[in-house]
């Protein structure tokens, strides 16, 4: 089992449509920030396969798309199975992913199991152990992202997206840095910071520290959209 919980309908995780969403258990990543601390962990999910099937059945013609998200999916050697099933379902299927994992990544691609895929760019490349975590390695998401690029090349219909949350501590300078690292990027969604629930301890202080505001992006947003023209304002 690798789902711990789903969200039923959402027109906010697949832009564009009806999906439902089903949250997979574990990350290897330790965002200060995460606000699906529960998820971090790697003990088995609750909701067995034969429960998600019976759920996606039921929501044939309901639904238009199932996305898959986390904790972090790509953990999973089972999540092509959950990927096939909704698609022989006739569903869109999208991945949120941390972008650890680019050999996985590329073999949902190539099994053609993926409409759309959500990458966390979470921080510039030089700060990113410092926001997700000692087990984020930068090179693996950008080899994601070149990745993406190149699928996208040969299969014009899928589509992806660049996520960042604007944690604490992160400046209008890495802001800045984020949107030219990358390349071009047909969406960049900016997730404006809510202070999570649950938190560890030491993350106190930063965890408290004021976020970059919506006032604040929108002042420097000419220079952003100079780098990243299709950035969105999504949560
Ligand atoms: S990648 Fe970060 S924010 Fe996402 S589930 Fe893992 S620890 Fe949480």
């Amino acid at each position: 089992m690798i789902v711990s919980g789903i969200e039923g309908s959402s027109f906010l995780d697949y832009p564009g449509m009806l999906s439902c969403v089903l949250f997979t258990q574990g990350c290897n990543y330790d965002c200060f920030y995460c606000h699906n601390r529960a998820l971090i962990g790697h003990k088995n999910g609750f909701i067995g396969y034969q429960e998600i099937e019976s759920f996606l059945k039921k929501r044939v013609g309901f639904l238009q798309a199932v996305v898959i998200s986390g904790g972090e999916p790509t953990l999973h050697d089972s999540l092509p199975q959950y990927f096939s099933l909704a698609k022989s379902l006739g569903y869109l299927a999208k991945l949120d992913t941390n972008g650890s994992r680019p050999g996985v990544l590329l073999e949902l691609l190539e099994a053609g199991l993926l409409d759309y895929v959500a990458l966390d760019v979470k921080a510039p490349w030089a700060r990113y152990r410092e926001i997700a975590g000692k087990g984020a390695d930068p090179v693996n998401v950008q080899r994601c992202v070149s990745l993406l690029q190149e699928y996208q090349l040969m299969h014009p219909s899928f589509q992806w997206e660049v996520r960042t949350t604007l944690a604490p501590t992160l400046m209008k300078e890495d802001l800045l840095e984020i949107a030219g690292m990358l390349p071009e990027v047909n969406r960049w969604a900016l997730n404006f910071y809510r202070t999570p629930k649950e938190y560890k301890e030491e993350d106190g202080m930063r965890i408290n520290q004021p976020a970059l505001s919506e006032r604040e992006v929108f002042g420097m947003q000419e220079r952003l959209l100079l780098l990243q023209p299709n950035l969105k304002r999504v949560r």
